[in-house]
């Protein structure tokens, strides 16, 4: 395999890592490998490779194994463990490091079905939770118990897109002895020096902007070389596993990573800028835009070039969630559905309200996600405007509607 060069720009990273280098002849890519058994010619070889990776499909091959090597490269670890979802990835590093009686901080904004499974299985097995304002910072000193055991930050934070503090909370977590785990599918595996900022496992959606196609989906999960044995030792229990197939379609994926995301931000500054200007629009949370919240930190933090396309905006409050309903209806080239990262553009309605335990009484105006992709942004924008134009039509109906009764009650009063 291909020595990643330190010096190498990331670009030419994405392009070069996880393959053989100038000496390899043939294809460019890796065999796209679909196995279950793997033949040996007799018993021993048998013996000799028992122990080794590769004896069985389940231990992946010489495509999923392209694939890990890459992604170690993209984002400076020293493991990488692929699953089947982007939310298994988060399940099988919850239960790899937390046991029963410990405690575990997790970040209020989180995924939602990242709540569920701490609600769920984590709570039959005896772990308590304690959610945290994603705002916090070094206030976590004030949450951690002597059994906590890991701080989980997503970052921003899902629907509401809070920026965090990450080094201040990890400053906090480790010198009590606690591991911090991120959900850092926003931030892609290049967007971030996640371990240089104090992360110990690094978890991917690669059914967002790694796979970028929505035609697969797989998670990720990226470590240092002291937690990769823990790690593998659960991942293995649980038989967890990916396709060849799969493997194939994210290493396709992770080779215009840094290409795809350079339009999806382009594309999406222009699109928040111009959402911004809308009257109906109260604010746009899109941390990369300046004067959008907690753009202090995520230039301090994050990779500015490489933002990526997702991004909430809130309504003003006589908005209603019909008139809202009726844009999203209204625009032709963003799609309704979930997921993200793609290379089509999505929209949402979004309610963030019903899934928090903190300030959930911040967030009643109501409210889109969009994800903005690699169409013409002028189309996206034309779309849009369609969009407002029907939300318009019913502000102005709405209002007509209300004056006779206006009208009545000024003719008693005289
Ligand atoms: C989509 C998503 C996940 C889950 O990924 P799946 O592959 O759909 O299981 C986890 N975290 C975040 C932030 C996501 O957006």
């Amino acid at each position: 395999m291909h020595k990643p060069t330190p010096q190498w720009q990331m670009d030419t990273l994405l392009t070069h890592a996880g393959r053989k280098g100038k000496a390899h002849s043939g294809p460019v890519n890796p065999p796209v490998i679909r196995a279950s058994t793997m033949l040996f010619p007799n018993v021993a070889a048998l013996n000799k490779a028992s122990g080794t990776r590769g004896i069985y499909g389940r231990h992946g091959n010489e495509t999923t194994h392209a694939l890990e090597h890459a992604l170690c490269a993209a984002e400076g670890a020293a493991a990488c463990l692929l699953t089947p979802s982007g939310l298994s990835a988060i399940t099988t590093t919850l239960l790899a490091l937390l046991q029963p009686g410990d405690h575990l901080l997790m970040v209020d904004t989180t995924y939602d079905p990242t709540r569920l499974f701490c609600e769920g299985m984590l709570k039959q097995i005896g772990v308590s939770t304690t959610y945290y304002d994603p705002l916090i910072g070094a206030g976590i000193s004030a949450l951690m118990q002597p059994n906590t055991k890991v701080v989980f930050v997503e970052s921003p934070g899902s629907l509401t897109f809070e920026v965090q503090d990450i080094p201040a909370i990890a400053k906090i977590a480790h010198a009590q002895g606690a591991l911090v785990v991120s959900d850092s599918t926003w931030a892609t595996p290049i967007g971030w020096s996640s371990f240089e900022l104090g992360i110990d496992v690094s978890l991917h959606a690669a059914t967002k902007y790694i796979v970028g196609h929505s035609d697969a989906l797989m998670g990720i999960i990226l470590t240092t070389a002291a937690l990769a044995e823990r790690l593998r030792c659960t991942y293995k229990q649980l038989g967890l596993t990916i396709s060849g197939d799969d493997a194939a379609l994210a290493l396709r994926g992770l080779r215009t990573l840094s290409a795809r995301l350079a339009m999806h931000r382009s594309s999406a500054h222009q699109i928040a800028t111009w959402l911004k200007a809308q009257p109906e629009i109260a604010e746009v949370l899109y941390p990369p835009m300046e004067g959008s919240a907690g753009h202090a930190i995520w230039k301090r933090d994050f990779r500015p070039e490489y933002a990526c396309g997702l991004m909430g905006a809130v309504f003003r409050a006589d908005i209603s969630e019909e008139q809202v309903a009726a844009l999203i209806d209204r625009t032709e080239l963003f799609g309704i559905g979930f997921s993200w990262g793609g290379f089509e553009s999505l929209i949402l309605p979004t309610a963030p309200r019903h899934c928090r335990s903190i300030n959930a009484e911040h967030w009643q105006a109501p409210m889109m996600r969009l994800h903005v992709g690699l169409e013409g942004v002028q189309d996206l924008i034309s779309d849009l405007e369609c969009g407002f134009d029907v939300l318009r039509t019913m502000q102005v109906k709405q209002a007509t509607m209300t004056m006779p009764i206006n009208t009545t009650s000024h003719k008693t009063a005289a």
